[in-house]
């Protein structure tokens, strides 16, 4: 039997005739008609109002860093349960990152760890230069609160909706309301370019400035002459054709995520009614107002520890992920300042999440009975664990 894998790269057959068309003019360079196609795809899906396509969503956000001047010495608040690459360009900067914990019903950042974060930060005298909320695993933030709390200390908010293209908050697009937001079309995102990211804003003059420091900041000179630093941050006319492809299926993906997510949650609630030693098993909740893109199918399970699952798994040929450890307990890290939602508890949303937490195979090209196997398979492994306990 083939391995089960977690998320991979799902073609629909409609890139290739973007990618022939590429090759028939030769633009295989990271500039052409397909990158500009793309970015307009895009946009008409967000709503948007501009675009700057990148080849990375790490480019994206380290870009949208630079058009809100972070630099060095400056701080910038980030959650800390999400992928590093969240934070890291607040490091290229020079600049540090603070990390805030999650609320456990979205498990995005917490908007009573950020208030605190907040009203700590201007007692010190030092305001962060941003926020970057993360929608983690397509799952929408408390974005009401967030942005409330970002007016009232007027700090602009990236948002990093690397995960979450299609995933939409009270009607919205994720990566529309914020300042700046960002994609990623990672090889496994809910779609991909096999490498590449999207800057958008309702800002022109910042999507303008992104592109030009991701052309490496050419002055227009009739010779190369250059004022800024700048980065080679750019999309190549190729990844974009397959980029123009896969937001022809993008709705159908986020349907067949959604309907992955529903076929664990309706296989694991048989096994709860049938089983009563059956460890509990708890998801992001979609709270009211959202839509997530369900990217991955996430869980929380009580009394069992994940690797372990994941051992079970592998030895099944299922591929199952820990989720993100929190960036606070990270090595890298160690030095950064961390606000929990609650500051008297040992352990804290964030590292609860990931001590507990589980990502099951969420790849769209599995088949009902496939997943059905990996229902069973984990559920073999929880009543087993719930009679030894
Ligand atoms: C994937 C991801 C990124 C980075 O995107 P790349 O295109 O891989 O650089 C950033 N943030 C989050 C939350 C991600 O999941």
């Amino acid at each position: 039997m083939k391995r089960i894998p977690l998320a991979i790269p799902h073609m629909s057959g409609k890139e290739m005739a973007y990618i022939k068309q590429a090759f028939a003019e030769n633009w295989i360079a990271p500039v052409g008609p397909n990158v500009d196609l793309f970015e307009e795809k895009v946009r008409d899906y967000t709503g948007a109002g501009y675009a700057t396509a990148t080849n990375s969503g790490t480019a994206a956000i380290h870009l949208a860093l630079r058009m809100l001047g972070v630099t060095k010495g400056d701080t910038v608040f980030c959650p800390s349960f999400t992928f590093a690459a969240s934070a890291n360009p607040i490091h290229y900067q020079g600049a540090e990152a603070v990390f805030i914990d999650s609320e456990l019903e979205t498990w995005n950042m917490s908007p009573i760890a950020l208030e605190r974060a907040l009203l700590d930060a201007k007692q010190n005298g030092q305001l962060p230069k941003a926020i970057i909320v993360v929608h983690i695993y397509g799952q929408p933030a408390k974005m009401t609160e967030i942005m409330a709390l970002a007016k009232t200390y007027q700090i602009p908010v990236v948002e990093d909706a690397a995960e979450s293209l299609g995933s939409l908050y009270q009607g919205v697009q994720t990566g529309i309301i914020g300042d700046i937001g960002i994609y990623s079309f990672n090889g496994n995102k809910i779609i991909t370019t096999s490498g590449g990211g999207m800057l958008v804003s309702a800002n022109k003059e910042w999507t303008q400035e992104a592109k030009f420091l991701s052309e490496q900041a050419k002055e227009t000179a009739p010779y190369y002459q250059h004022e800024k630093i700048g980065y080679n941050y750019r999309l190549s006319n190729v990844s974009a054709s397959i980029g123009c492809g896969q937001m022809e299926v993008l709705q159908e993906r986020i349907d067949q995520k959604r309907l992955i997510f529903d076929r664990y949650a309706e296989g694991f609630a048989k096994y709860t009614e049938t089983f009563s030693n059956f460890p509990s098993i708890t998801y992001q909740n979609e709270i009211e107002g959202t839509f997530s893109n369900r990217w991955l199918s996430t869980i929380q399970i009580r009394g069992v520890h994940p690797l372990q699952l994941k051992e079970a798994l592998d030895a099944s040929g299922i591929e199952g992920r820990l989720l993100w450890k929190p960036l606070h307990l990270q090595p890298v890290f160690r030095q950064n300042h961390f606000f929990a939602e609650d500051a008297n508890v040992k352990i804290s949303n964030a590292q609860h999440l990931f001590e507990n937490g589980f990502c099951l195979p969420s790849a769209t090209q599995m088949t009902p009975s496939e997943q059905h196997y990996v229902v069973q398979t984990v559920a073999r492994f929880l009543v087993q664990a719930g009679e030894s306990m």
